[in-house]
């Protein structure tokens, strides 16, 4: 039964290989977590499986992680006795790339200089193949839980693999690493010592729920010893004065795949009818699927410290989605659907105290610490104002965050209290103007009047901006207004009377030329009139009151509506 093929990698999968066997990315630690992570992921499968399916005949008793250190043969393997892959299991998920995000590193990866490469790898979290940074060849040998075959993969990670249906697999999978020559100018680890796999298990590796165990041989003719490599604490599970900053640090790199420390570490635990943990981050830099429909999103749903399901998105609203963690629900059922999750009350309750702690915590980070607060904004600012759209509980909250560019700054943001805070006397309105950029914003005419009365306007670039200005209406009692749109009053009520005869006075002057001009444009415009609002600029365009603004045409245009 022993059929045995040589395949190709998908054209994508191989010019990642291309990249880790000569890659020049100086964390090679990581593979050894990659693989941890997924005999872990194989582990909390099975364990759920069989909590689910009573007739899945497995022994769970003693669900484990196994290394095997061997020195002479320059070899490591990383043992599970987890769920296990089918030999198509395999070739769709070892053979291929499935993940969408792929195309997107290699295009940056092949764009960025080489040390911004290795932090894009980090980013990305390459998984399996980073096996092939320090090997010159992988063999895995896997048996899915239930079946009675097994498979055999290997490959030298050039252009093809071999796979092979085997009987004598155990149950799990297990990846041996042949370890490339060791070479000093390439700084690698021996990965083949030790006392190296010990520290950096406990490096990336410690809080991992199962045991990872090793056997080391007796020394003269005594017997060999098992150790456990890892100390299994569940972070969320303990109290904050008992975690330290770094086991914080390492644990968001579990869970998030990158490289460098969050910028906000939540830890919280709700207690009464509904117990849980939380332990949430805010990521310094926006993940590369962000904008993406089927990005990766949402946090990770623990039952009780048993893995249930990675992107749970009923407990994170979708301008949340950046937030990374874990939530431990004590009171769920183990095979809760996604869609049951959406519609759970008390988790609908969790999510509502999550949004107000994360939004909390946002808050004081542009109090307690500016800057950060600009690299967040920054990065997810984009997304937190899609919550002024979706989140009507939090509206006032997340408007306190908004911070944009304006007239009064060269280069810094303002939020929506510091512009009000400005505001000149007589001025009523919160004025914006919307565009591509801000060098178009600046030179448009329809600022002129607004810098010639020295009122502050805020300069709005993102497409989100244009619809929650619409959709908010107002910020501190004060109307949102376009400077592009209607009848802009910038008088006081003396100088409206007196320019009121002014203007019916030109109003009979030019009826002449803005009949001319009327007619002449026919179509194009729904009116010509005198306008108050330029000061050097002969004409302008402006919309009516009603009409929907210019970006917001052109978005709509650009989606063929
Ligand atoms: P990721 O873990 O992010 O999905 P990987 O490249 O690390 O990406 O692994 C790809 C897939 O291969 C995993 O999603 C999993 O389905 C499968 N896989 C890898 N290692 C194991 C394992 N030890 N046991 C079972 N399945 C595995
Ligand atoms: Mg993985």
């Amino acid at each position: 039964t022993s059929r045995t093929e040589t395949l190709e990698f998908q054209a994508e999968t191989r010019q990642l290989l291309q990249l880790m066997v000569h890659s020049i990315y100086s964390h090679k630690d990581i593979f050894l977590r990659e693989l941890i992570s997924n005999a872990s992921d194989a582990l909390d499968k099975l364990r759920l499986e069989s909590l689910v399916d009573s007739d899945l005949d497995v022994d769970t008793t003693d669900l484990h992680i196994e290394l095997v250190i061997d020195p002479d043969a320059r070899a490591l393997t990383v043992r599970d006795n987890g769920v296990g892959m089918s030999r198509e299991d395999v070739v769709s998920l070892i053979g291929t790339i499935a993940r969408s995000g792929t195309a997107e590193l290699l295009r940056k990866l092949k764009e960025s200089k080489e040390n911004a490469g290795n932090e894009l790898i980090g980013q990305f979290g390459v998984g399996f193949y980073s096996t092939f940074m320090v090997a010159d060849r992988v063999t895995l040998l896997t048996r899915r839980a239930g079946q009675t075959e097994g498979t055999r993969w290997e490959s030298s990670g050039e252009g093809t693999y071999v796979v092979e249906t085997v009987d004598d697999a155990p149950q799990g999978t297990s990846v041996t690493v042949h370890l490339k020559p060791a070479d000093d100018e390439d700084n690698l680890h021996d990965y083949a010592d030790r006392n190296t796999i010990r520290q950096i298990v406990k490096r990336y590796s410690d809080f991992i729920s199962w045991p990872i165990r090793t056997t080391v041989p007796g020394v003269d003719d005594g017997e060999p010893t098992v150790e456990t490599l890892n100390s299994r604490k569940a972070l969320w599970a303990r109290s904050r004065d008992e975690v330290a900053e770094e086991e914080y640090r390492d644990f968001y790199r579990h869970v998030s795949h990158d490289w460098t420390d969050p910028l906000e570490t939540i830890h919280m635990r709700g207690e009464g009818t509904f117990e849980y943990e939380a332990l949430l981050f805010l990521p310094a830099h926006a993940p590369y699927d962000l904008y993406q429909a089927d990005g990766r999103r949402g946090v990770q749903l623990y039952v009780k410290r048993v893995f249930v399901m990675d992107d749970c998105a009923a407990l994170m609203p979708n301008y949340l989605r950046f937030v990374k963690g874990v939530v431990d629900a004590h009171d769920l059922s183990l095979n809760i659907s996604r869609e049951i999750l959406q519609q759970d009350r008390q988790i609908q309750i969790v999510r509502r105290r999550l949004v107000r702690k994360v939004l909390a915590t946002v808050k004081e980070m542009r109090t307690g610490n500016p800057e950060r607060f600009a690299t967040f904004w920054a990065e997810f600012g984009r997304v937190v104002k899609e919550g002024l759209l979706e989140d009507a509980d939090n509206t006032e909250t997340i408007l306190d965050l908004v911070s944009v560019a304006s007239t009064h700054h060269d280069s810094d943001p303002t939020t929506l209290g510091e512009y009000v805070a400005r505001m000149k006397e007589g001025q009523g309105d919160i004025y914006y103007a919307t565009g591509e950029n801000r060098t178009m914003l600046e030179n448009s005419p329809h600022l002129e009047a607004f810098r010639a009365k020295g009122y502050e306007v805020l300069l709005l670039t993102d497409p989100v901006d244009e619809v929650w200005v619409e959709r908010v209406g107002q910020f501190d009692g004060k109307p949102l207004r376009s400077i592009a749109k209607g009848q802009v009053d910038l008088e006081t009520e003396e100088e409206r009377k007196d320019t009121e005869v002014a203007r019916e006075q030109q109003n009979k002057e030019y009826a002449e030329l803005l009949t001319f001009l009327g007619g002449a444009l026919g179509d194009t415009v729904k009116e010509v009139r005198l306008s108050s609002r330029l000061t050097t600029s002969p004409a302008c365009i402006v919309g009516d009151a009603h009409d929907i603004t210019p970006t917001l045409e052109k978005m709509y245009r650009a989606m063929g509506q």
